[in-house]
């Protein structure tokens, strides 16, 4: 599972936890509530309730039960679509639960995703909890935005940051694509520059959207009384300010892969490098290099940021760069 792969160490700390029988009673797992937070939350749940000794095992009837998110045991709260909050009843409804004695005999489990969408009432119901935790018990809070959760709930639970909240989210949409990409780059072009060109634009056009998005739900929760032309035009304008901030990012990687090859050409000692992990792409790209045209490559990357400023096409600049990259 990515979520497991990705964040080892967290991971590491919580088997050892369960193995050591050293369990916190709630956790908050800082990351995406539909991403990487609820991966993590899936393979937490299996490692507690999974029926083979070599836990989690992913096949087992319990296993299956936490992914579709059906295990009788365990209680999934999330906010309701329009309001976007989580009820103090529905708090209640799983706090009762978790008062009752286990259906199969184990573990019992509520989650509540998002759980920033609590309201001050949903919020203490919750602290009662965390102040007497029932034995066998485990409370997993999901959220990209643990600023806002009351501090006495923050305080009573065991952290676990998968990403730095909203940017971190943000970042998980265009760094391992982005990844991909570079460990794909053929040796040779034609068509595939195009296709590649095509990929760095989907992926940068799916950060703009969510950006949008959230820059669209700040926008909405002021009380600003702005024209629609109005509140389009500061859409735009902050959208964009994101986005480049993203865009260099995105160069930035470009660029140190660049040179993690010019590395490889120059016969720098490999400990060096900014990607250890990809030291097989990285060596089987810098055989189709010379010194002078992995100096090139990087000036290529360069130029790409700074076309991008003078408002040229990005569809144009990406073709015309990845062109000479690929060579
Ligand atoms: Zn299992």
């Amino acid at each position: 599972m990515d979520a497991i792969d990705q964040y080892a160490e967290a991971w590491e700390g919580i088997r050892k936890s369960f193995e050591s029988g050293r369990m916190a009673h709630a956790y908050v797992i800082v990351g995406s509530p539909r991403g990487n937070a609820l991966q993590f939350a899936e393979a937490f749940l299996k490692l507690l309730f999974c029926e083979s000794a070599d836990k989690p095992c992913n096949a087992c009837p319990s296993c299956h039960r936490i992914d579709s998110h059906k295990h009788v045991d365990t209680l999934w709260i999330e906010p309701q679509s329009t309001a976007r909050q989580i009820k103090a009843d529905e708090v209640r409804g799983l706090v009762h639960r978790m008062t009752q004695t286990s259906f199969e005999g184990g573990w019992k489990a509520g989650i509540l995703v998002s759980a920033d969408c609590m309201n001050t009432n949903s919020a203490n119901v919750l602290l009662k909890t965390l102040e007497e935790p029932p034995k066998k018990t485990i409370l997993l809070l999901l959220t990209d935005s643990p600023q806002s959760l009351l501090p006495t709930i923050v305080s009573r639970c065991q952290k676990i940051v998968l990403s730095d909240g909203k940017a971190g989210v943000l970042e998980e949409l265009w760094r391992s694509p982005l990844m991909d990409l570079l460990r794909g780059l053929p040796p040779n072009g034609g068509l595939a520059a195009a296709r590649l060109a095509g990929t760095l634009k989907s992926i940068l056009d799916t950060v703009k959207a969510a950006i949008s998005d959230a820059v669209e739900e700040e926008l909405g929760g002021g009380d600003e009384a702005l024209d629609e032309t109005k509140l389009k035009e500061i859409l735009a304008a902050r959208t964009n300010a994101r986005l480049k901030e993203v865009q260099g990012e995105v160069f930035r990687v470009m660029l140190d892969w660049h040179r993690d090859i010019l590395m490889f050409v120059s016969k720098v000692d490999a400990a060096h490098l900014i990607f250890p992990k990809d030291l097989n792409a990285l060596a089987e790209q810098a055989k189709q290099h010379t010194q002078p045209s992995a100096l090139q490559a990087i000036q290529v990357v360069e130029g790409m940021a700074r076309r991008l400023d003078r408002n040229i096409p990005d569809t144009q600049i990406f073709d015309e760069a990845f062109r000479k990259l690929i060579r």
